[in-house]
């Protein structure tokens, strides 16, 4: 861990095994969001990281996205695009399926919430195997946008390998899961 504030990030989120079914170990992120001082820190971590890239949304996932998305596009001066699971949004949508562990699920976004050529940074809390990113990526690819990278705060070290190939700047891995 180089930047010193990531030691107190990854101490502020609370592991608790076996939730919501036994063997996953969950990241709760609502811990860190109790302490303002480190709240400010991983949202600072991302704006130092995004500030001048010419970014012009900030997508986050529903729900853990919208915790943290909000707070980087306002310091950056960009606009926030809520991406929600199915049925939400009230206006004209277009949707994209992923794989979950058992089923599917499905993320939709505004049609007119972003511009062809504008670029974008995803945000959300955690990523395991990436399959939710990867559909937001696809919402944001079909308006014509360029996904910058997506941002998350936890990457979960056993699925390492298979999201390198994704642009996710995890701050930290979590060792303890
Ligand atoms: P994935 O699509 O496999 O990369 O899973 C990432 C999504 O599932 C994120 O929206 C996370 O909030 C949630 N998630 C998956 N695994 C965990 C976990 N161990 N703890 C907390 N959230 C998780």
């Amino acid at each position: 861990l180089v930047d010193p504030r990531l030691q107190g990030i990854s101490d502020a989120i609370r592991v608790v095994p076996h939730f919501p079914k036994p063997g996953i170990m969950f990241n709760d992120i609502t811990a860190l969001l109790l302490r303002p001082g480190v709240f400010k820190d991983a949202v600072d971590m991302f704006v130092e990281r995004y500030k001048g890239m010419a970014i012009a949304a900030v997508a986050g996932i529903e729900a853990r996205g919208f915790m943290f998305g909000p707070a980087i596009a306002l310091a950056i001066g960009a606009k926030f695009i809520p991406l929600r699971k199915p049925g939400k949004l009230p206006g004209e949508v277009i949707s994209e399926s992923y794989v979950l562990e058992y089923g599917t699920d499905c993320l939709e976004m505004h049609v007119g919430a972003i511009e062809a050529g504008e670029r974008v940074v995803v945000v959300d809390d955690l990523v395991a195997t990436g399959g939710t990113l990867s559909a937001a990526i696809r919402l944001i690819e079909r308006a014509g946008a360029d996904v910058v990278e997506c941002a998350c705060l936890i990457g979960l070290p056993k699925f390492k390998v298979r999201t390198r190939s994704y642009l996710v700047l995890p701050l930290f891995q979590n060792i303890r899961c």
